[in-house]
């Protein structure tokens, strides 16, 4: 009889399997919870030890910002439910697209990058890295002819989002991933807003899957964390980034991501059955002008997020009538929902996207992403969908 007990037991598991079993790697205390390790460094049994650990000859922790249990245990279980080789654990999202960026990108390299990206994402590709010699291309996202005649012989990846805020605007990755292959460029997913639960853009051909941690993976706002998730030879090099230059995740973090993993696909669907819900209620609103989720069926992206998304997710955006004196009215009438900018939560948050995320951009800038004055973004929570419409009513009784 074959020894069951050589065999990985996650071998094939489902994702719900992975997300609580993945990365546990008990102590001689035998807990079953996962221990948060919070020691910056690590003793040697003997100095020759320490020797064989410093060289690299021998495995085992020599200092947090190198490695940690607690971290580890985060990385793996990521890693697992995005189908990946490996992962790293960042300080925050931003450190995690900067570390994608500081390790695998030289001076004179090119990227082509989404518009439709988070705000600090533009600066950080647009102001920073452009200091160092990287030269950077924005293109709308559903653009794709331009991304064509963006890449050139320098192009070294392509930077995406989908689905897109606030308009949620969905892009065919498999299409993206093959652009990359044929410019021999990586393509880097921003993956925060669907997170594993819902898609898994390495599946459909993307390189490198990026977080921001801070939204759906800890899911209750309490931590600012990030991950980068791919291959293990693009994961290495991230790693001896993140040992040298410091945007290291905290073990405390590690922790609560770690758990927060384990309830993602059962909050990641009542998120986005709450949110269809709401769409659909919104749309049937006088004061509602119109309604952006691809859930709904006349959402430009409805098929191809049916065909590339398991759910729709939690974040909707909508147009009042009257403008943003009445988009401001309707906000400020909430009494329930969280005025802030913040989203994956189980809080639900409500913001006026073109005076804050966007605020940056010039008026032509916001006209052109379609981001109107009476736009309004709701990042659905947890509480009850009826409570939600009952507070967002306030508002509109006013309009
Ligand atoms: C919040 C966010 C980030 C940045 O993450 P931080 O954890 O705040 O650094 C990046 N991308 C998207 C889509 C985000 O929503």
């Amino acid at each position: 009889m074959a020894d069951d007990r050589q065999t990985d037991p996650l071998a094939g598991a489902h994702l719900d399997t992975l997300a609580v079993r993945a990365g546990i790697a008990r102590t001689h205390e035998g807990e079953h919870a996962e221990p948060i390790f919070t020691t910056s460094s690590y003793v040697f049994g003997s100095a020759a030890e320490a020797a064989a650990r410093f060289a690299g000859d021998s495995p085992g922790n020599v200092y947090s910002r190198y490695t940690n249990p607690t971290v580890r245990g985060f990385e793996q279980r990521i890693a697992a439910l995005e189908g990946a080789e490996a992962a790293v654990g960042t300080a925050s999202g931003m450190a995690a697209i900067l570390s994608c960026a500081m390790a695998l990108l030289k001076s004179g390299d090119h990227v082509v990058c989404s518009r439709n990206v988070f705000g600090t994402t533009t600066n950080l590709f647009g102001k920073y890295l452009a200091r160092f010699g990287v030269e950077v291309t924005f293109v709308p996202l559903l653009a794709v002819d331009e991304w064509r005649r963006a890449i050139g012989p320098r192009t070294a990846m392509l930077f995406m989002e989908t689905p897109s805020n606030p308009l949620c605007e969905v892009a065919d990755l498999s299409t993206f991933a093959q652009m990359a292959r044929d410019a021999g460029a990586l393509l880097v997913v921003d993956n925060c807003f669907c997170t594993p639960a819902l898609q898994q853009p390495l599946a459909h051909g993307a390189d490198i899957v990026v977080h921001s941690a801070t939204k759906y993976l800890d899911g209750q706002g309490r931590c600012v964390g990030g991950a980068a998730v791919g291959r293990a030879e693009h994961m290495e090099e991230l790693v001896t980034f993140l040992r040298t230059c410091g945007p290291t995740m905290s073990p405390f973090n590690a922790w609560v991501f770690l758990k927060g993993l384990e309830t993602l696909r059962l909050r990641m669907e009542a998120h986005s059955r709450s949110a269809l819900e709401l769409a659909r209620w919104l749309r049937e609103q006088d004061a509602v002008e119109k309604v952006y989720y691809a859930g709904l069926e006349d959402h430009p992206g409805h098929a191809l997020a049916a065909r590339q998304q398991s759910a729709y997710g939690g974040v909707l955006s909508f147009e009042v009538r009257g403008g943003r004196e009445a988009a401001w009215r309707c906000i400020d009438a909430t009494r329930i929902l969280s005025l802030t900018a913040n989203l994956g939560d189980a809080k639900s948050t409500i913001v006026h996207p073109a005076t804050t995320t966007h605020g940056r951009l010039s008026a032509p800038e916001r006209a052109e992403a379609g981001i109107r004055d009476s736009l309004i973004r709701v990042a659905v929570g947890l509480e009850h969908v009826d409570d939600i419409k009952a507070d967002l009513q306030r508002g509109f009784a006013l309009i």
